[in-house]
């Protein structure tokens, strides 16, 4: 879904999964285009230990900060990385994206953070990403790119995805004007909305 979205071009960007049943996460291989990555050539790693059993593909080298990110945050289920344009654009001059879209609100509630620029070393990006992340489930990283997460694999597809989409907007917006932001009470409207009634019941 990440080339089909737009979201990356040949290998950048990776995407996890993690399975707290069996302790895995099956993560993207390093270097490889996307249009070559079979469920057979994912990467499995052990969560608690970090070990990859022989034989496999060599992982993506954001591993540590997607184990960081499944470590501290026992929720999580999926972790995507990209550096897809417009969102990446905003990340290039070190801004966060505010909150002047009902969108933003449903999906984000509140601005969409923009980090300091963070060096690759060690835990640094999970680090960072904790520290500066907002109520979301995105962030944008200065100078670099988009991480989003979510409970599932199709809720941190879905974030990364909408970050990219109300960049887009936000972008053009800025072009014909001064944004707007809402405000935080109106926010809270939208995303509590979202977050309780909002699609159809799963019994559906
Ligand atoms: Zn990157």
């Amino acid at each position: 879904m990440l080339p089909k979205a737009g979201l990356v071009t040949m290998h950048s960007g990776n995407v996890s999964g993690y399975d707290p049943e069996s302790g895995k996460v099956v993560i993207k291989p390093s270097g490889m285009d996307y249009d070559l990555v079979t469920p057979a050539n994912l990467v499995e790693v052990d969560l608690a230990t970090g070990e990859i059993a022989p034989g496999q593909a060599k992982a993506s080298v954001d591993l540590p900060h997607h184990l960081y990110l499944y470590r501290h945050v026992p929720e999580l289920r999926s972790v995507v990385h990209t550096h897809s344009n417009y969102a990446t654009a905003f990340a290039s001059v070190h801004k966060s994206i505010p909150c002047c879209l009902t969108a933003i609100s449903d999906e984000f509630g509140g601005e969409i953070p923009c980090a300091p620029y963070i060096d690759n070393e060690g835990d640094h990006i999970g680090e960072g990403i904790l520290k500066y992340r907002g109520r979301g489930p995105a962030i944008l990283l200065g100078n670099h790119g988009v991480f989003a997460w979510g409970t599932s694999v199709s809720n941190a597809l879905k974030a990364a995805i909408m970050v990219e989409d109300v960049a887009k907007t936000v972008h053009l917006g800025m072009q014909l004007g001064t944004l707007i932001p809402i405000d935080q009470t109106e926010v809270d409207k939208w995303w509590n909305r979202y977050h309780t009634s909002y699609g159809q019941d799963s019994s559906l």
